[in-house]
C-alpha cells in the first residue's frame, strides 16, 4: 500500500500506510516530492516535519521513503560552503533557480563536477580503519581536507589514487576482512542526529585563546568548552561574535544562523563573506562553513540546522583541527522546536516549550569536547561551541536561556547598560562567570606566569569591591570614603577603561595576546599597590593620582606586540615617579 497524506498542519504532515519506515527517515511528501523527516511513529501512521513550504498540500497526496535517516554530505566542498538548515547549498540553488528556493529541488549539497588535487598518503598494501587518513585534498588556502577512512570500514589498501578527482570517484580500494573489495569516494554521509564516533574523550584543559582581554582574563572558555552569549539588541553580540570567528584558536569556523527576520540572516550573509581571516589576510570563508535559515525557511529546517552544523564541525574535529561553532541564535532553534511541539500537540511545558527542550539542547552541547580522534595516528580533535541566546525582553529567567545555563560552563553576560555607555565588549564583569577558571589555572601558571591567575583574582576582587563602593558613593558621596577606598576606585576605573574596554575596530587593540595582557594588567595593579604604600607613607591622594605616568598605563593598550619592552619603562616610570613623590616631601601632615 503506498503511503498518503492524511493532514496538514503547517509544516507537519501526518501519513498512513507508513509502516516500513523508521524514526528520523527521510521522506519525499507529495508530487512536489517536498523533503520530510519522520519525527514521530505510531503504528503505520507517522507524524513528518517538512523542511518546505507546505502550501497547496492536501490529504490523499504520496509520501515515499527514502530509508536514510537525514545526513550530511562530508567531502571537499565544504569550507566557504554556505547551506540552509538541511545542507542544501543555498549560493548554487541562488545561481540556478534565483533567489527564493523552490519546491523539491533536488540539488546535491556538494558539488559532483568540481575536480580536487588528491595527494595520497596511505600506501598500497597498508591495513587502514576508521579514522585513517587516506590522503589529501588543498580544500582552500588554509585549509587542508584530510580524507578520511569512514568510521566502521576497515580493510587493506590495494589501490590508491593520486591526482584531480570528482568527490564522487573512487580515490582508494580497500579489501575487507572477509575478502570483499570496496572503491572509496571523498564523498562520505553521516546522519546528523548521531554524533560521529571518536576514541576518547578528555576533560579540558587549556584555554581557547581569544585575544579579547575580558574573556581570557576573567572567562576564559576551554579549547573544546561550551560557552552561552546572551544577546540584547545592539549589546554588540555581532561584534563579539565576529572577533571570536577571527581570532579565537580554531582552525576551522561553523557558523549556524538561525534569524527571526529575513534580514537578520541576509545581514551574516553579507557580512561574514567580507570578513578577513587576520593572520593570513584572506578572506575568513577560506576556513568557514555558513549554514543560514532565513525567516523565509521553514521552521523545521530550523531545528534541523544546529544538527547539520555540530555534525559537519564533527568531521573536521574529526581530521585532528579545532572548530569553534557558533550558533546565533539557539533561541530561535527552540523556537522552532516549540512550533513542531505544539503541532504534535505534545503536552507544554514551561512556556509552551517540550519538557525535552533541556535533553535536547543538552544533545548538542555535549557533542562539544575535545577527543582523541579515530585513526591509528592519534590525532587530537576539538569542537568548542559558542551559542548565542536571545532571551525576550532580555530576561535571562526565560526557559531557553535558564537551560543553556545548566549545561554551558561559560556564560558571557553582555549588557544593554554597559553598551549603552560605549563600553565594548560589553560584557558584565559582575554577571558573566567561567567554570572553567580552576581547571585552566595550571595551564595558566605555566604558559603565562606563575603570578597570573593571583593577579586576576585580585583584579576581580577589586572591581567587586568597587560596586560596593559605588553603593556607598551613591547613598553618602564620594567624601564618606577612606583614601584607602577611594584609591580603588581610581584602580577599577583604569582596570575597566584601560584593561576591560577593547576597541574592536582598532588594529592594535583589536587583539591582545595573553603575554600583553599579563604586562597590562601588570601595570595597572603595580601602580595600584604602589600608590597605596605611598598613601601608607603619608603621600597626598591628589598628587598620585596627577601622576604623569597614568596616562601611560592608559595607552599601554596600543602598544604594539613587537614592542612588549615598552612595559617595562613604564613600570620604572611608576617606580621612579612615586619615588620621586615621596622624596619632594610633598606629605600631608602626620
Ligand atoms: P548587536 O549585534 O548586539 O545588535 P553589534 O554587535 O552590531 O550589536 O554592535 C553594535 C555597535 O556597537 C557596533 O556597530 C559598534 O559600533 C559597537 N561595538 C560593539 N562592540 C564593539 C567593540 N568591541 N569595539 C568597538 N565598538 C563596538
Amino acid at each position: 500500500m503506498t503511503a498518503r497524506i492524511v493532514k496538514v498542519s503547517g509544516p507537519l504532515i501526518v501519513a498512513e500506510g507508513m509502516a516500513d519506515v523508521k524514526v528520523y527517515d527521510v521522506v519525499r511528501v507529495s508530487k512536489e516530492r517536498l523533503i520530510g523527516e519522520v519525527i514521530e511513529l505510531r503504528g503505520d501512521r507517522a507524524s513528518i516535519q517538512v523542511y518546505e513550504e507546505t502550501s497547496g498540500l492536501g490529504p490523499g497526496e504520496p509520501v515515499e521513503s527514502t530509508g536514510m535517516p537525514l545526513s550530511v554530505e562530508l567531502a571537499p566542498g565544504l569550507i566557504e560552503g554556505i547551506f540552509d538548515g538541511i545542507q542544501r547549498p543555498l549560493v548554487t540553488i541562488r545561481d540556478t533557480v534565483g533567489e527564493r528556493i523552490s519546491r523539491g529541488i533536488e540539488l546535491p549539497s556538494l558539488s559532483r563536477d568540481k575536480k580536487w588535487d588528491f595527494q595520497p598518503r596511505a600506501k598500497v598494501g597498508d591495513r587502514v580503519s576508521g579514522g585513517d587518513i587516506l590522503g589529501v585534498v588543498q580544500e582552500t588556502a588554509l585549509v587542508e581536507h584530510r580524507v578520511m577512512v569512514p568510521p566502521n570500514v576497515a580493510g587493506e589498501v590495494t589501490w590508491v589514487y593520486a591526482g584531480e578527482a570528482t568527490i564522487t570517484e573512487p580515490i582508494a580500494r580497500l579489501k575487507k576482512d572477509d575478502g570483499s573489495e570496496i572503491e572509496l569516494p571523498m564523498l562520505q554521509r553521516w546522519p546528523v542526529r548521531i554524533g560521529r564516533p571518536y576514541a576518547t574523550k578528555r576533560a579540558p584543559a587549556e584555554p581557547m585563546v581569544t585575544g579579547q582581554r575580558v574573556i581570557d582574563t576573567f572567562f576564559p572558555v576551554a579549547q573544546g568548552g561550551v560557552a552561552a552569549v546572551p544577546g540584547p539588541f545592539g549589546s554588540g553580540k555581532t561584534v563579539v561574535q565576529h572577533q571570536l570567528a577571527k581570532w579565537a584558536e580554531a582552525d576551522i569556523i561553523v557558523y549556524v544562523g538561525c534569524g527571526e527576520r529575513g534580514n537578520e540572516m541576509t545581514d551574516v550573509l553579507m557580512e561574514f563573506p567580507q570578513l578577513r581571516d587576520p593572520r593570513s589576510g584572506e578572506p575568513l570563508m577560506k576556513r568557514t562553513v555558513l549554514i543560514a535559515n532565513t525567516s523565509d525557511m521553514p521552521v523545521a529546517a530550523r531545528e534541523a540546522s544546529i544538527y547539520t552544523g555540530i555534525t559537519i564541525a564533527e568531521y573536521f574535529r574529526d581530521m585532528g583541527y579545532r572548530v569553534a561553532i557558533m550558533a546565533d541564535s539557539t533561541s530561535r532553534w527552540a523556537e522552532a522546536l516549540r512550533e513542531m511541539s505544539g503541532r504534535l500537540e505534545e503536552m507544554p511545558g514551561e512556556e509552551g516549550y517540550p519538557a525535552y527542550l533541556s535533553s535536547r539542547l543538552a544533545e548538542y552541547y555535549e557533542r562539544a569536547g575535545i577527543v582523541k580522534c579515530l585513526g591509528s595516528e592519534g590525532r587530537e580533535g576539538a569542537i568548542s561551541a559558542i551559542g548565542a541566546v536571545s532571551p525576550p525582553g532580555g530576561d535571562i529567567s526565560e526557559p531557553v536561556t535558564q537551560n543553556t545555563l545548566r549545561i554551558v560552563k561559560v556564560f558571557w553576560g553582555l549588557s544593554a547598560q554597559l553598551a549603552y555607555s560605549r563600553h565594548f565588549p560589553a560584557i558584565d564583569w559582575l554577571q558573566s562567570y567561567s567554570l572553567y577558571t580552576d581547571r585552566l589555572s595550571a595551564w595558566y601558571t605555566e604558559q603565562v606566569g606563575p603570578e597570573w591567575n593571583a593577579m586576576r583574582n585580585e583584579a576581580m576582587a577589586l572591581l567587586q569591591q568597587e560596586s560596593e563602593l559605588q553603593e556607598i558613593v551613591r547613598l553618602v558621596g564620594v567624601d564618606a570614603l577612606s583614601l584607602r577606598d577611594r584609591l580603588v576606585l581610581e584602580t577599577t576605573r583604569s582596570i575597566r577603561e584601560d584593561y576591560l574596554h577593547q576597541n574592536a575596530f582598532d588594529e592594535v587593540d583589536t587583539y591582545t595576546s595573553l603575554t600583553k595582557q599579563e604586562k597590562m594588567l601588570g601595570l595597572i595593579l603595580d601602580f595600584h599597590h604602589q600608590a597605596d604604600d605611598a598613601l601608607d607613607a603619608g603621600a597626598y591622594f591628589r598628587d598620585i593620582t596627577k601622576l604623569p605616568v597614568r596616562e601611560k598605563i592608559g595607552r599601554a593598550k596600543y602598544i604594539r606586540e613587537e614592542n612588549l619592552s615598552e612595559f617595562d619603562d613604564i613600570q620604572r616610570q611608576i617606580r621612579t615617579e612615586i619615588g620621586e613623590l615621596l622624596a619632594a616631601g610633598g606629605l600631608k601632615d602626620a
